[in-house]
């Protein structure tokens, strides 16, 4: 299912728009966080490159709190896809790979470690 992502001129926040099919009619959307109907469509590469950014940014967040992700091996990585799918990109093979392995019971080593 497409997703629209919008960003609110207004609150600079976003609002994914989900649509049936490519070829559907877009509705005009209105910031689902503050009601403005200010938005831009955030179709750009260089829009999609800053949000992967903030993605990459974010994915780092768990480690502020080491343990929190890995108490139960089914919630490693729902985070992170949670996330993906909440900018509606595919999770990269890289991370799919580290997740699975994680929930198999293979942690990933710390990059600090051989
Ligand atoms: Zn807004």
């Amino acid at each position: 299912m497409p997703i629209y992502e919008y960003r609110c001129k207004d609150c600079g926040r976003i609002t994914n728009v989900f649509v049936r099919s490519v070829s559907s009619a877009v509705p005009e959307p209105t910031c689902e966080h503050c009601g403005s109907a200010s938005v831009d469509r955030a179709i750009s590469k260089f829009a999609v490159a800053r949000t992967q950014q903030q993605v990459l940014e974010d994915y780092g967040d768990p480690s502020l709190d080491p343990g929190s992700e890995y108490r139960d091996p089914r919630q490693i990585g729902r985070w992170v896809e949670n996330k993906f799918e909440q900018y509606g990109m595919d999770l990269p093979e890289e991370a799919r790979d580290m997740i699975d392995a994680a929930r198999d019971g293979e942690f990933p080593k710390p990059l600090d470690e051989p």
